[in-house]
């Protein structure tokens, strides 16, 4: 959508990443370690002051104590380390569920462990997961859930019924949990993010992943990393070792920096993030979409159904042809798409650049 965005020259509200810069300070960081000559391989876990201030950073955030050295390791990506922690987790056959919308690089990486994705349909305009219905998909062959909240792209934050429901689950069944928090700093209206990392018996089976791409607005630096039980990241590291070996290290000690003097940066991610929310809920406000609650991340749904009877992929190709705004159809997220009129914005642009697409998006 993205390439076609720019065929178009459409404004692109659709591949999530911020049209914003990462912070100066950061960037600057960046380049004096690799002028300092930090441009060989760190650690295959990691960067040690990285995993410190990562360790810090569950302390501060989640009221978790964990062993930096043995409980955190740093990955190219979330991506890496949703992959690495499927591998690690998953054998031939078994089952993993799987929430649709979703995020779309889990499946291919629990079949090629050579398990088989469960998937379970939410839909608009609450994708509220019913636990009942979850219980009645596990088998005997099931062998972890995957969650991600804040939840791209429904938006959706998990609230304590629901990691009550979950951990119950877990705990019958003997199941792991894999854990996106990749928008775990971006919540609104004064909701706190519910992490695994906030919760023993939770995190005892869990792979909790996060990605600085989103919190320091550099995606294409691709960091992340992965937070786990002792036990469980001895297998994580297995995989790993194998798949990159390390992360990228003048990036490692710059984030490491950041993340020690400036922790102001993620606790004011939130606010920065629902005032752009709010500035393109607002340019819309007069348009005939009708805006889905935003609860996290950087989305923003809409249901078109009062605009068009296109399914989603054509009304998203005439949005980005003929009105010059680029968004992504909600049906791509799902197996087996219910049919649902909705689609994803990213709102992780300028100002300007939301209120001239919602003056596109306004006149239809
Ligand atoms: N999970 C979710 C839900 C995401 O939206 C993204 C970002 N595209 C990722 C994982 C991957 O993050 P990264 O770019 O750090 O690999
Ligand atoms: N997470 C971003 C999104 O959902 C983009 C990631 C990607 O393009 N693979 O749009």
């Amino acid at each position: 959508m993205t390439a076609l965005a720019n065929e178009h020259q459409a404004l692109n509200l659709s591949q999530g990443f911020p049209e914003f810069d990462t912070p100066e300070a950061l960037k600057n960081k960046l380049n004096f370690y690799s002028a300092q000559g930090f441009n060989q391989y760190s650690p295959s876990s990691g960067v040690p002051a990285l995993q410190q201030q990562i360790a810090d950073l569950v302390l501060r955030k989640y009221a978790l104590t964990i062993s930096p050295e043995a409980s955190v390791t740093v990955t190219s990506g979330a991506t890496e380390a949703l992959y690495v922690a499927i591998q690690a987790l998953v054998s031939p056959d078994d089952e993993v569920i799987v929430f649709d919308p979703a995020y779309d690089s889990y499946q291919p990486a629990i079949e090629l462990a050579g398990g088989k994705a469960v998937h379970i349909a939410l839909t608009a305009p609450n994708y509220q997961i019913d636990w009942q219905q979850v219980a009645n998909a596990i088998t005997d062959k099931t062998k972890a859930i995957i969650i991600n909240s804040p939840h791209n792209p429904s938006t959706k934050t998990l609230k304590q019924t629901d990691i009550n429901a979950l951990k119950l689950l877990l705990e019958q069944h003997d199941l792991y949990l894999i854990s996106d928090e990749v928008y775990e700093h971006i919540c609104f209206d004064g909701a706190t993010h519910l992490s695994a990392l906030g919760d023993d018996a939770l995190f005892a089976r869990s792979f909790v992943v996060s990605s600085f791409g989103k919190t320091f607005h550099c995606t294409g630096w691709k960091m992340g990393y992965c937070v786990a039980p002792e036990k469980l990241m001895v297998e994580f590291r297995k995989i790993h070792q194998y798949v990159t070996f390390s992360s990228f290290t003048p990036a490692q000690l710059a984030l490491a920096d950041m993340l020690k003097e400036q922790p102001n940066h993620v606790d004011e991610l939130s606010a920065f993030y629902q005032h752009k929310r709010d500035v393109l809920s607002n340019a819309l406000a007069n348009g005939r979409f009708t805006l889905l609650p935003s609860e996290g991340t950087y989305f923003l749904l809409l249901d078109y159904s009062a605009i068009s009877e296109l399914d989603d992929v054509a009304f998203c190709e005439y949005l980005v042809k003929e009105v010059g705004v680029a968004a992504i159809p909600l049906s791509v997220f799902y197996e087996n798409a219910p049919g649902d009129r909705v689609i994803r914005l990213c709102f992780a642009k300028e100002d300007a650049t939301l209120i001239a697409a919602a003056e596109k998006l306004c006149q239809l």
